[in-house]
């Protein structure tokens, strides 16, 4: 029998609108979209931010003239959630199958989502009208406190603390436990009673992640969001596994993201920033969580190979420096062969030897930032993906 694995990709990470200034690129601009695919098949997709157009396209291309069913849950009806629905492809396409999950907007009413798809897409907010969007469409109103089945997985929703309301969503696959919260500010009591039920013993707790503790406490009091502290807080007393800090703020900065980071990382064990790309695997053999991010985008490589001194921390913490080669080097980044196992989205210093003027050695320091490890080609060795970040 084979294990069940559930698979988490995040397509979109920023929170309020999306960014294309070089200095968030790493972390990525678009606004929230997720997939899980649990282990029965069942595919899920979380809130439909500009994200949701890339993940569209690479449906479209694995999916052919398959019949594909998915569900869709909005946590509410803010732009950066639903802006990519008119540019998702597979709305457009009759055979596939759409079931979508939404609470009742007090300023919608009935049918709130459907109402927005209408809204968004009437002349002249968009060129093309809703009878284009040929696939089926089913529309299910859920309230917080529900709990309802998707094939084999447990859905459980809660109300969130956030300007015209929001929802959050736990659910249960066999491979693990996925709890997505974002949009939520804390401080009302009730609320955060059911933001710490929702995320009980979760294997992956993404939250809210916007602002930093200061900016919490001070000028953006009210806004709806949270912080890493709070995250880690929430973590900490419902024995979450993983903390995912997400919903960057646009004015966040790939520097920015790093040092809440490194903060959520210093009182918590295990904490990602959500990154573009980023996928994370559920109940793969040894019960771990397994995150994997995407590579350098621009290849433009350069096959050399250049002596180098590495240093960084291990998965486990501890520090390393080692000698070693790098290979496939390019402006953006490169793959390094270590002994050591270094943590993902971690710093690594790289000294790197290269030929100077007149054929003389120069050394060249570089800072990487560790976005995937594999096993290499050699025993022992793992290949590891580094962005340059200066
Ligand atoms: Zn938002
Ligand atoms: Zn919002």
């Amino acid at each position: 029998m084979s294990v069940p694995v559930a698979k988490l990709s995040f397509w979109g990470v920023r929170g309020a609108t999306p960014t294309v200034d070089p200095a968030t690129w790493r972390y990525g601009g678009n606004t929230p979209c997720l997939e899980l695919i649990a282990p029965d098949g069942t595919q899920i997709i979380l809130d439909c931010g500009t994200g949701l157009r890339m993940l569209g396209n690479r449906l479209a291309a694995a999916n052919g003239d398959r019949v594909s069913e998915t569900h869709i849950f909005v946590t509410h009806y803010h732009w950066d959630h639903i802006q990519g629905i008119p540019f998702f492809a597979p709305f457009y396409a009759d055979k596939n199958e759409f079931h979508f999950y939404s609470f009742r907007s007090k300023y919608l009413g009935r049918d709130s989502l459907k109402k927005v798809f209408e809204t968004q897409m009437a002349l002249p907010y968009f060129p093309v009208d809703m009878s284009a969007m040929n696939a089926k469409r089913r529309f299910q109103e859920v309230a917080g406190g529900d709990s309802f089945f998707i094939g084999e997985n447990k859905v459980t929703t809660r109300a969130l603390n956030h300007p015209q309301g929001c929802l959050g969503f736990r659910i249960e696959t066999p491979a693990g436990t996925v709890v997505y919260a974002t949009d939520n500010e804390p401080g009302n009591r009730d609320l955060d009673k059911g933001l710490r039920e929702l995320a009980q013993g979760a294997d992956i707790f993404i939250n809210d992640a916007q602002y930093t503790p200061e900016q919490l406490a001070g000028p953006k009091r009210g806004w709806g969001h949270s912080s890493w502290k709070e995250g880690v807080q929430i973590a900490r007393e419902v024995n979450s596994k993983t903390l995912v800090l997400f919903h960057h703020d646009p004015d966040s900065t790939d520097r920015m993201v790093d040092a809440i980071l490194r903060h959520g990382r210093e009182e918590f064990d295990s904490v990602f920033a959500a990154s573009e790309g980023m996928v994370i695997t559920l109940g793969a053999p040894g019960g771990r969580v397994d995150a994997h991010m995407p590579g350098t985008r621009t290849a433009l490589r350069r096959e050399a190979q250049f002596r180098a001194r590495v240093s960084g921390v291990t998965e486990g913490g501890r520090p390393f420096d080692e000698e070693t080669v790098v290979s496939d080097l390019s402006l953006q980044g490169a793959l390094i062969s270590l002994r050591h196992s270094p943590r993902l989205q971690s710093e690594l210093q790289v000294i790197m030897e290269t030929p100077g003027p007149n054929g003389l050695q120069a050394a060249m320091r570089l800072r990487g930032y560790v976005v995937r490890i594999d096993a290499g080609s050699e025993k022992g060795l793992s290949a590891v993906g580094v962005v340059f970040t200066d």
